[in-house]
């Protein structure tokens, strides 16, 4: 749902941008929030709830495009990025990464105006909230810091396992493919090994059920696939 006034993270560490882009953006009747880092901006993005972010790829502590793989990881948040770098490379990355648009630095207002309310518009379109804390009976699944618990004890999970649990979590009650999750988690080219599923989901069990012989929350699907049930 679109408000009458927007909420926008601004994501931008030159203070000149920055301000211009807040001026501007308050004006064009969105409320504005801004970071100077990737690491605040990522945490502005998971306490506003944001309907658009504006970010900027070259930010002192972590490039644009890797922010935005962590934001996919749990939000689906229109995200325009904009950028002083003009190689063709750098765009692909970012929208293969996730982002909605693109502009190149320097850009006129009403250009970026533009491109936010279309992305708005989409995002109106699809709905969706993003959620960063996952908890399931003993189980919490925190995206945002990519931690995960069991009975408030962290749990070190392998790159893999993790990516495996998250697409997990985040289709709660949802059967998943065997075909879907290889693809999510190892890549299309994986879809029919499904015999890795079988090994991350047993190691999965292993490090987050209470019994891993009769897991409560990382079922199986005979024949089908996966669920993640959250439980009561
Ligand atoms: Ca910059």
């Amino acid at each position: 749902m679109t408000s009458e006034r927007p909420v926008v993270v601004v994501i931008e560490d030159e203070p000149q941008i920055r301000r211009f882009l807040r001026t501007s953006l308050d004006a064009h009747e969105f409320t504005v929030h801004e970071a100077e880092t990737g690491k605040q901006g990522l945490v502005e993005c998971a306490t506003r709830r944001p309907e658009v972010v504006v970010l900027d790829l070259g930010l002192p502590d972590m490039d644009g495009v890797e922010l935005i793989r962590k934001l996919r990881e749990w939000s689906e948040v229109p995200v325009v990025v904009l950028s002083a770098r003009s190689q063709e490379a750098d765009k692909i990355a970012a929208l293969e990464a996730g982002a909605d648009d693109y502009v190149v630095k320097p850009f006129g207002m009403g250009e970026l105006v533009a491109r936010l309310r279309v992305a708005l518009r989409h995002s109106a379109a699809t709905g969706e909230d993003a959620q960063s804390v996952f908890r399931a009976g003993e189980l919490e699944v925190d995206l945002l810091n990519r931690r995960v618990r069991r009975a408030g004890a962290d749990v070190h999970l392998t790159p893999t396992e993790y990516r495996l649990l998250v697409v997990l979590v985040k289709h709660p009650g949802k059967v998943l493919t065997q075909r879907f999750l290889l693809k999510e988690v190892w890549g299309p080219g994986y879809a029919e090994s499904a015999h890795y599923l079988r090994i991350y989901m047993a190691n999965l069990r292993k490090k987050l059920e209470a019994d891993p012989a009769q897991p409560r929350h990382l079922l199986t699907e005979t024949g089908v696939g996966y669920r993640f049930d959250a439980g009561a």
